[in-house]
């Protein structure tokens, strides 16, 4: 077997993985992206695709580290979207330009004062009845809308914008090689300069495997988010109640057939994962009769999805970190971004541990050719067993 000495090996091709392989790519490394299953098909599928500018987190009282550091996020993806950014997004499709939330009267307390004094800034205001999209007047929701300025987009869009240029570097592992990582590229007579790990809940074991975990702290958060198909009408919307997280975010989606899918993360989803589906489809239609009196949700389907949130420890509490999490290693690196939308941050700081280690672009391109090709993952909905519940 030949030998290749590439620049740097990525395993996992989620949103992490995959905008770091795009952006080193673009600059001239040579790089190898390995993938076990298929590209996007962990939280980065699952995700709600909505790119946080913090205004959910400060709406919530939260104007902390995680506000401020995640502020920035929005301008950077939309750059890539107009073809302006680190990576070329011009080629994903954005869902929503905005979210609304939905606030029943009586419940807006002190948001009232935040939204009135502009302490959001513009990117948060009321919007006037006269306004309301003609579904939301239809719905019999009575109380206030508020637009928030953030967008959601297509994730499948997104995993082709940033993998199909380079697709011949994206090659396919078992899960027995994603499981041995180090093995595999001895076995293969592959070489890198560094070796980045993107794999999400994978990454602590293998770290610990190889005696890399001395000081590594992560946390899994559990959700069961709710699968609506057959939507009533295109959502993207928080349903407001009276603790600090929605009762429900709805976005929306489309099967490859073109029916409507609302996916349903917020409130009605945080639980544990052997959790009874019912119990979130009797929260979901409960709120649905709160909010929405008017809609029909005679004709839907409904599913679920458990999944974990994986990123690293939080150290004030049990919530998410303020950042992504690298975790850094000699032989490696480990990395989680805590949020899709931190994906550009996380390279950041990829590449500055790159600077660090005088590791720059070879601009060469090794052939990957004696591996397999990943493919793209399905999403959720095209993959969900649907049922009628009553
Ligand atoms: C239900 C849900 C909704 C969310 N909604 C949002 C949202 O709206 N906005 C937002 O900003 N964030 C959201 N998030 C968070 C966001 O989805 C994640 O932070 C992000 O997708 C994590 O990306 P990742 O690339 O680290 O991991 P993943 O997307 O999980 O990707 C890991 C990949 O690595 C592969 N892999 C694992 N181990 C190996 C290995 N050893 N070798 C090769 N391949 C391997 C896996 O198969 C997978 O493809 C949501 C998360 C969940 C669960």
């Amino acid at each position: 077997m030949s030998q290749t000495n590439t620049d740097i090996v990525i395993f996992g091709a989620g949103i992490a993985g995959l905008w770091t392989f795009n952006r080193l790519k673009t600059m001239g490394y040579d790089v190898l992206l390995l993938e076990k299953e298929s590209i996007g098909c962990g939280q980065t599928i699952a995700s709600q695709g909505i790119i946080h500018s913090g205004l959910k987190f400060s709406l919530a009282g939260k104007i902390n580290a995680l506000a401020k550091s995640i502020s920035a996020m929005p301008d950077l993806w939309r750059d890539a979207l107009e073809g302006k950014g680190d990576v070329d997004l011009r080629a994903a499709h954005v869902s929503a330009n905005s979210q609304q939330l939905l606030i029943p009267a009586g419940f807006m307390g002190g948001l009232t004062k935040l939204v009135t004094k502009k302490a959001l800034g513009s990117s948060v205001h009321e919007t006037p009845h006269d306004e309301w999209s003609e579904d939301i007047k239809r719905s019999g929701f009575k109380g206030s809308v508020i637009f928030m300025g953030e967008p959601v987009l297509d994730i499948p869009s997104v995993l082709r914008a940033l993998a199909d240029p380079y697709k011949n570097c994206i090659k396919q592992i078992t899960e027995e090689q994603a499981a041995a990582p180090f093995d595999f590229l001895k076995q293969h007579n592959i070489t890198a300069k560094r070796i980045i790990f993107t794999g999400a809940a994978s990454n602590h074991d293998i770290a610990k495997t190889n005696a890399q975990d001395e000081g590594l702290a992560t946390q899994k958060r559990p959700l069961m988010q709710g699968m609506v198909k057959n939507a009533p009408f295109p959502l993207y919307a928080h349903l407001v109640g009276k603790t600090d997280k929605p009762v429900a975010s709805i976005t929306t989606h489309k099967m490859s057939d073109g029916t409507l899918v609302w996916y349903l993360g917020g409130g009605v989803a945080e639980r544990k994962k052997d959790s009874d589906p019912h119990d979130v489809y009797n929260d979901a239609m409960k709120a649905f009769k709160a909010y929405l009196p008017a809609v029909d949700f005679s004709n839907i389907e409904w599913s679920v999805l458990p999944i974990d949130r994986v990123e690293g420890k939080s150290k004030t509490d049990s919530w998410m970190p303020d950042t992504p999490t690298i975790h850094h290693t000699e032989a490696a690196l480990y990395c989680w971004p805590t949020k899709l939308t931190f994906a550009p941050m996380l390279s950041d700081m990829i590449l500055k541990d790159l600077e660090k280690q005088n590791i720059t672009p070879s601009a060469s391109e090794s052939d990957f050719s004696f591996l397999p090709e990943a493919t793209y993952t399905q999403t959720p909905w095209d993959k969900a067993k649907w049922s009628k519940y009553t």
